[in-house]
């Protein structure tokens, strides 16, 4: 089973939130990833000892930080999430609505449908909010 395959959407807004601490330079700590998940510290705790077991983020000194991996898979959903509004947004769909949809596949979808989905819609460059798709193949180190 893939990874994203392996997680859920409370998990993978999880990961959101460490990258947006991480990108500023520093972990974030659980208070801040429950107030994120508006959720109550124990209840983010739940979402964060499965992203550990998987290698994905690392926590130390009280702060979560994404691992390479963890970076990968983030980058591997978003891909997914987006060719998905794509392909939502092309059957008529409005952008709220592509959104929506997305998350009821992107994570049970696997990375050969999503490719022959970005390859199908001749690898769109952005989804439909104008946020960018990475090139299909750019993501190395598949598998895992
Ligand atoms: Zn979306
Ligand atoms: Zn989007």
């Amino acid at each position: 089973m893939e990874i994203l395959q392996q997680l859920t959407q409370r998990q993978v807004e999880s990961l959101r939130w460490i990258a947006a601490r991480q990108s500023e330079g520093r972990g974030a700590s659980l208070k801040e990833i429950a107030a994120g998940l508006r959720v109550k510290p124990p209840s983010a705790l739940a979402h964060l000892g499965p992203l550990e077991d998987l290698g994905l983020i690392r926590r130390y000194r009280g702060k979560s930080h994404l691992t390479d991996k963890g970076q990968r898979t983030l980058q591997e959903y978003l891909r997914h999430h987006r060719v998905a509004e794509t392909l939502f947004g092309s059957l008529g769909l409005g952008p709220k609505e592509t959104c929506a949809a997305a998350h009821e596949i992107d994570l049970a979808i696997s990375h050969r449908t999503i490719d022959q989905i970005c390859e199908a819609q001749q690898h769109p460059k952005t989804c439909p909010h104008g946020a960018p798709i990475l090139p299909c193949r750019t993501l190395s180190a598949r598998g895992g």
